[in-house]
């Protein structure tokens, strides 16, 4: 087929306290009594009664407290899925998935690997997944990755760090409730925010780019924008903005690619583990020959919120890690052919990144 046919979210609620609203959107999706509700929630939210306390567990519904302070494993998700299997007594009734893309992902990759045989690095790669997920709902709170609205859990395997894209990936729910990204911290607000902004330079920068992904990315930048360079915001304003723009910049990618940034800080976070958002930033930093405007944009940014990025993380790598790190990027081979064209192995090679990844 010359043009893809994606699905897309097919419920979203929006609102400030909207989150209050989740257990009447979960009841008639119960199953039976012994088909539980499994909540996926970042461990940031465990003594947090504002918001636990909103949900209601009945039958034997449980709550799985997960540390995102590393980005989600396949062995992870298996382990995971595992746990679930032997502790429920019939296939879970959904899974929801509360915090940031980290959980996000995790609550996608386990409702997929809840009805598709073997592992989850088998599934690593574009349109490998077999059976539909189980009903799955996603409730962000930290906003910029897209990931509640995306096609992709993005995975670290055994030998790389690549999504399961498939059909059945994207959520079936989505809840949001800017309020709940109120506690953010500041770095990380702008470090996840910069992903967007990121996703969108990449997105129009791109020889992808068409009218669908130009007119939400164009929507999203002009956000980003709002929030982290103009700056006259209330604190609601800008998560709400915020919230609108992480879904605007991930639908933007739905129909492109992202680009160097992401090739190379996918390199970054298999090797050194760097997670996504801080990753992106640093590499971003190091851009300005692919991305002029968008860097500059981001420099201003950046010194506006007195964000300082760490240096020389690449100085002490060994020949071998480097090379890891090289091969990864080099393997993503559509972000490559977006940023830089049909042509793209000429412009970048094994040596011109090693460069690059030297200065950061
Ligand atoms: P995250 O989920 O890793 O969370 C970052 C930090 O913010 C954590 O310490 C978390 O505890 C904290 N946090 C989250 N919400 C909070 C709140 N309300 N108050 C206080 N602290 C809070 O960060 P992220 O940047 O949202 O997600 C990164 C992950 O998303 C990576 O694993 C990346 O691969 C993935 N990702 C996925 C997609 C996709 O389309 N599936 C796209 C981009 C990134
Ligand atoms: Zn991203």
């Amino acid at each position: 087929m010359k043009y893809k046919n994606f699905p897309m979210v097919p419920r979203v609620v929006f609102g400030r306290g909207s989150f209050n609203q989740l257990n009447d959107i979960l009841a008639p999706k119960r199953k039976n009594a012994k088909a539980p509700f499994i909540y996926l929630i970042d461990d940031v939210f465990k003594n947090n009664i504002w918001l636990i306390s909103r949900i209601e567990l009945s039958y034997d519904d449980r709550i799985i407290y997960i540390s995102s302070a590393e980005e989600p494993k396949t062995s992870q998700v298996d382990e995971l899925v595992e746990d679930i299997i032997l502790s429920t007594k019939e296939r879970p009734s959904g899974i929801i998935g509360i915090g940031g893309g980290t959980l996000l992902d995790l609550a996608k990759a386990v409702s997929i690997m809840l009805t598709n045989e073997g592992e989850s690095h088998e599934y690593q790669g574009w349109d490998l997944v077999k059976n539909p997920a189980i009903y799955h709902v996603g409730i962000p709170t930290i906003s910029g990755t897209g990931a509640e609205v995306s096609r992709t859990t993005v995975l670290t395997g055994p030998d790389k760090k690549l999504g399961i894209n498939s059909d059945y990936t994207p959520f079936d729910q989505v809840v949001l409730d800017s309020e709940l990204t109120k506690g953010v911290p500041k770095e990380q607000w702008f470090y996840t925010g910069m992903d967007c902004y990121i996703h969108c330079v990449e997105s129009l920068e791109g020889t992808y780019l068409n009218e669908f992904s130009k007119s939400y990315g164009e929507k999203a930048f002009e956000l980003c924008k709002s929030i982290f360079l103009e700056g006259a915001l209330s604190d609601v304003e800008s998560q709400e903005k915020l919230m609108m723009a992480s879904w605007h910049g991930g639908m933007s990618i739905a129909y492109s690619q992202v680009g160097v940034a992401h090739a190379m800080s996918y390199g970054l976070a298999y090797v050194l583990g760097v997670k996504h958002g801080i990753g992106n930033c640093i590499v971003f930093d190091q851009l300005e020959e692919f991305y002029p405007e968008g860097v500059q944009m981001f420099k201003a940014m950046k010194s506006k919120y007195n964000i300082e990025l760490p240096e020389g993380i690449c100085r002490d790598l060994s020949d071998i890690e480097l090379d890891t790190m090289i091969n990864v990027s080099l393997g993503l081979e559509p972000l490559w052919e977006n940023a830089l064209g049909k042509g793209w192995k000429q412009k970048m090679t094994a040596k011109k990144l090693r460069e690059l990844y030297k200065k950061m």
